[in-house]
């Protein structure tokens, strides 16, 4: 999965967009599944089902995210009017993300690593901690992480003002 291996991120975001498209992130489906304790819904919109590709592409407050950072980078094929439902695969949308060449494709690389990994810690925050944050407030956190990974050297990050 080259895009998640040659992306500039740190490898715990890395590793967890690995986990995601290889389906062994242990979301509510997958819980039940092996009838193990879940909470079934999905806990950034209690509407649906808890898939991973529900979670990180059809839930609507990972979709109003992905909006307000593909639109703060200028990252066209970070917004999700631009993808292809239903999905083919969670791997193919992946890939799509970055299909683009040169400094775009790296930072929409980048980004969405950074993404997934958001939702990804909101989700968790939902459920183990009971806090909740607007997709706001996480486009917020976003924009300040990219700014750090921006000075770490991930030097084609750059903020569209
Ligand atoms: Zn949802």
């Amino acid at each position: 999965m080259p895009t998640i291996w040659q992306a500039w991120a740190p490898a715990k975001c890395r590793l967890l967009a690995w986990l995601f498209v290889q389906n062994r992130v242990l979301t509510a489906d997958r819980l039940l599944a092996r009838r193990w304790p879940n909470s079934y819904f999905c806990p950034l919109c209690m509407r649906n089902l808890e898939t991973a590709e529900h979670l990180l592409v059809e839930c609507p407050w990972s979709t109003a995210l992905w909006f307000r950072v593909a639109d703060k980078f200028g990252a066209a094929s970070l917004r999700p009017d631009t993808w292809n439902l239903p999905l083919a695969s969670l791997p193919s949308w992946l890939a799509s993300l970055s299909a683009l060449v040169g400094d775009p494709a790296k930072t929409a690389k980048s980004l969405a690593l950074l993404v997934i990994w958001t939702i990804w810690r909101e989700r968790n925050a939902r459920i183990f901690r009971g806090s909740h944050r607007s997709p706001d407030v996480a486009a917020r956190e976003v924009f300040d992480e990219a700014a750090a990974w921006a000075l770490a050297g991930c030097r084609h990050i750059r903020c569209r003002e």
